[in-house]
């Protein structure tokens, strides 16, 4: 079974803006997907949708088989880790706490979480700013910070919603590299929002395109040996 189904979702918000419509998929293990499309044509919707921070209007949606409710709000059966666009990191908090949060959140101490917080700043080359506070880093580095953070709990689905579009071409171009190899290394599965075609073909082994008025699924092209990878 896949990791995450949708079927026939759609979501129409409250001003009555059909944001989404009749949208189906699933999320397989190691998937690496792109949705792809021009603003406003829903992605970050779907992926609201998906971690349960936004409610579905219609349609269904699986976990590992399991319906989840769509009057259900929150996230807590869901197995996930989220990386926003802006890396939302607690300015008063040392890098190492920042990363430390969900497991806090989860009831782990400090000292406990220290050597699995220790692995995740590893994982994204920051060992050696544990200590410092975010306001020391560049916005690539609080980007890097934000992964360790979204995956310290090794979940099982990475959602990211245009996570380098802010970022300078140099700085985006090295953290497209750092995360395919994370990827490959820990196969947990991802969705990674983006309106770059680049970014979609260079990372991605399936590329759903959306469009927008209405908010729509328009293909999905599926790429069994994307860029060189190795
Ligand atoms: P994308 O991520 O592709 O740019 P969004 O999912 O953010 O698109 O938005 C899809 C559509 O839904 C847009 O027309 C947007 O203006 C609208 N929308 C997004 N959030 C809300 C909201 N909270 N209330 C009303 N309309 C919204
Ligand atoms: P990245 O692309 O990893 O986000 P940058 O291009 O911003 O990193 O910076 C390149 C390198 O410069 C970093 O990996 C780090 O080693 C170093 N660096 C950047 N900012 C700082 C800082 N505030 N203190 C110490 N070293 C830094």
């Amino acid at each position: 079974t896949p990791l995450v189904g949708l079927r026939n979702v759609s979501k129409r918000f409250a001003n009555g803006t059909l944001a989404l419509q009749g949208m189906s998929l699933d999320i397989g293990e190691h998937d690496f997907i792109s949705f792809l499309g021009p603003s406003g044509c829903g992605k970050s919707t779907a992926l609201r949708l998906i971690a349960g921070l936004t409610r579905l209007s219609s349609g269904d949606m699986h976990w590992s088989g399991a319906a989840t409710s769509a009057t259900k709000g929150g996230k807590t059966d869901r197995d996930l880790g989220f990386v926003f666009q802006e890396p939302t990191l607690m300015p008063w908090a040392k890098v190492f706490d920042n990363v430390w949060l969900p497991l806090k959140l989860a009831g782990t101490s400090r000292d406990a979480a220290a050597p699995v917080v220790k692995q995740a700043l590893e994982m994204v080359g920051l060992s050696r700013f544990a200590d410092v506070y975010p306001r020391e880093l560049s916005g690539g580095m609080k980007m890097r910070v934000s992964i360790a953070r979204a995956l310290v709990t090794h979940p099982r689905l990475l959602l990211m919603d245009e996570p380098f579009a802010a970022l300078d071409e140099m700085t985006r171009i090295k953290l497209n590299n750092d995360l395919l190899a994370i990827w490959r290394e820990h196969r947990f599965s991802v969705v990674f929002v983006t309106h770059s075609v680049y970014e979609s073909v260079y990372l991605s082994n399936r590329i759903v395109v959306m469009a927008a008025r209405p908010g729509r699924v328009i293909d999905e092209i599926r790429i069994d040996e994307p860029y060189p990878r190795g």
